[in-house]
């Protein structure tokens, strides 16, 4: 059976991370009308056959009935029940609102947290004072609710000393599970502004493993024809089709292009629209198309910077050589 995950972007966020993919929604919060959206997502399941999962974004904790739109999404079928639960969050409404801290473990059994480095590092990239703190608030009181706690500790260029200074911590408040990762969701803001992406020489002399590396999945940008030797265009995901994002509008756009030129249609006055697009993409607005049609070798043969040591896994390198080809046509 297909299957499609449906983002609702339920509210906005206090914070503004330098590589939020939402750049440009994210400050403006209007929450959205939950009943209808569920309504919407029924009719979305029947239309197309198939098996949906529904993510509240953007931070879902801040919207004041979170813990109410999440008992109806499991109530029909939108989410998984039983024991490992995820919520992934910033932790603000679980840190502001006692409520829905204690009634937490009804729904998750896990939460994780994202940390760009120690108080200043990370309260900087977040753009907001006091973020930090919260999160080692909320670490703690998670230890005591005996809710496990995962920290996604994210490396960046020039931060290494300060990662290693977080997982001291981590070790101390007896974090459950933590890793580090140098892959960023390459894209909204961060395609205009990649200077935060770690370099090559960042991974010298480093304490720490850092997940993509351990895999053998990262390199930099001018090795890059040594490293996707074998990669196919079937290998990289060019428009997320199956997993789509949907403002408070109602408005739709693949989640790896949330953008206007971008937009498929309105949830709720052009379902069937829609739906057909899905089934056929050539009926998908231009720029998709375009994006569908790019060939990941060409991309490099055009757009590869020989002298670049920003390290990239394949399916970002292809991000960032996909914006430099669609703001040339463009
Ligand atoms: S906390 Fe999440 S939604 Fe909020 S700005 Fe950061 S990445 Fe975006």
């Amino acid at each position: 059976m297909k299957k499609y995950i449906l983002n609702f972007e339920v509210t906005g966020c206090m914070n503004q991370c330098k590589h939020c993919y939402c750049y440009d929604l994210k400050n403006k919060r209007k929450l959205i009308d939950s009943d209808k959206a569920i309504k919407l997502a029924q009719e979305f399941r029947e239309k197309t056959n198939s098996d949906v999962s529904v993510y509240l974004l953007q931070e879902q904790t801040y919207h004041p009935d979170f813990l109410e739109i999440v008992k109806s999404l499991l109530e029909n079928n939108f989410m998984n029940k039983g024991s490992n639960n995820l919520l992934v969050t910033n932790g603000f409404g679980l840190v502001h609102e006692k409520n829905n801290l204690n009634r937490l473990k009804e729904f998750y059994s896990t939460v994780k947290v994202t940390l760009f480095g120690t108080k200043d590092v990370h309260d900087s990239f977040v753009n907001r004072d006091g973020h930090f703190d919260e999160i080692m608030m909320l670490t703690k009181a998670l230890k005591e609710l005996n809710v496990k706690i995962i920290w996604q500790i994210m490396f960046l260029r020039n931060n290494g000393k300060d990662i290693s200074e977080l997982i001291n911590i981590a070790k101390n408040l007896e974090v459950d599970h933590y890793f580090v990762t140098s892959e960023f969701h390459y894209s909204g803001h961060l395609l205009s502004n990649p200077n935060i992406i770690p370099l090559e020489n960042d991974f010298e002399e480093i304490d720490f493993k850092v997940y993509e590396l351990e895999e053998n999945r990262i390199f930099p940008e001018y090795k890059a024809l040594e490293f996707l030797n074998g990669t196919e265009d079937s290998q990289i995901e060019k428009v997320t089709l199956d997993n789509l994002y949907i403002d408070s509008n109602f408005d739709v756009y693949p989640l790896s292009n949330i953008e206007p030129e971008s937009k498929i249609g309105n949830l709720e006055d052009d379902m069937n629209t829609i739906v057909n697009m899905l089934n056929d993409n050539q009926l998908l607005p231009d720029k998709l198309r375009e994006r569908l049609a790019l060939n990941y070798k060409d991309l490099i043969e055009s757009y590869l910077d020989n002298q670049s040591k920003e390290m990239y896994t394949a399916q970002s390198l292809f991000e960032k050589l996909a914006y430099i080809k669609q703001k040339e046509i463009n």
